[in-house]
């Protein structure tokens, strides 16, 4: 996708005067959007043919925006598509649990359509494809920093690094528990499939070789004195 403007957008917004208002502004910018006003007529209208983006209300009768989330990450063809997600600006506990669930971003109700266009256009630009291999499947990213799981890997400012399996397995795993703090016994068990036989000392070896690596993207991974290593929650 090299011309994000002609990206397929769908919209899934049960009040109709929003979900008109944010299609209008979105096809104005030079997106093709179509709309849901269910979840389960979002679950319909995500396949065969995925868009390239999808604007979630979470608030949504029925099948809630969570649920077709969470549907939606554990499809093959849209596990890896954007997701911004509608969320009040009260309910934080919605907002954690969609990007634990792997919203791309948010945005609080009531919000300004130019923010949500601006946000849309921030989101694509961050997922399009960096370089060969690394295509929209899934794909973690954090600042400077790109994970394409399936096909092993990751770029920093767009350059590929090249890790070992053992340091990729490591990022992945601090990346996928973000924000949350790893002891070096559980990073053993994690990436080594082991508790016993090596050294909580290996851990460190390898956070310390990984963030040589990832140059810029180093600070990412935090040392938790005491305790162990953790990637940095999301701002
Ligand atoms: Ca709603």
């Amino acid at each position: 996708m090299t011309e994000h403007t002609s990206a397929r957008i769908l919209v899934v917004e049960d009040e109709a005067d929003i979900a008109a208002l944010v299609a209008y502004q979105l096809a104005h910018a030079g997106y093709q959007v179509r709309t849901a006003s269910t979840g389960r007529e979002a679950l319909r209208a995500l396949q065969p043919d995925p868009p390239d983006l999808v604007v979630l209300d979470l608030m949504l009768p029925e099948v809630s925006g969570i649920d077709v989330l969470r549907t939606l990450r554990t499809r093959k063809e849209t596990e890896g598509t954007p997701v911004i997600v509608l969320t009040a600006r009260k309910d934080e506990e919605d907002r954690l649990r969609g990007f634990e669930l792997g919203a791309d971003d948010y945005i609080a109700k009531p919000f300004s359509p130019r923010e949500l266009v601006l946000r849309v256009n921030a989101v694509l630009r961050r997922s399009a494809p960096t370089g060969p291999g690394i295509g929209r499947r899934r794909t973690l990213r954090a600042g400077p920093l790109v994970v394409d799981v399936e096909a092993n890997r990751v770029a920093v400012d767009r350059g590929e690094v090249d890790l070992t399996p053992k340091e990729f397995q490591l990022l992945v795993c601090l990346l996928e528990r973000r924000g949350r703090t790893q002891s070096r016994s559980a990073l053993l068990e994690a990436v080594w499939d082991t508790t016993a036989d090596i050294e909580t000392r290996t851990v460190d070896m390898h956070v310390g070789r990984l963030r040589a690596k990832l140059g810029p993207a180093a600070e990412l991974i935090e040392t938790v004195r005491g305790f162990g290593y953790r990637f940095r929650p999301e701002d």
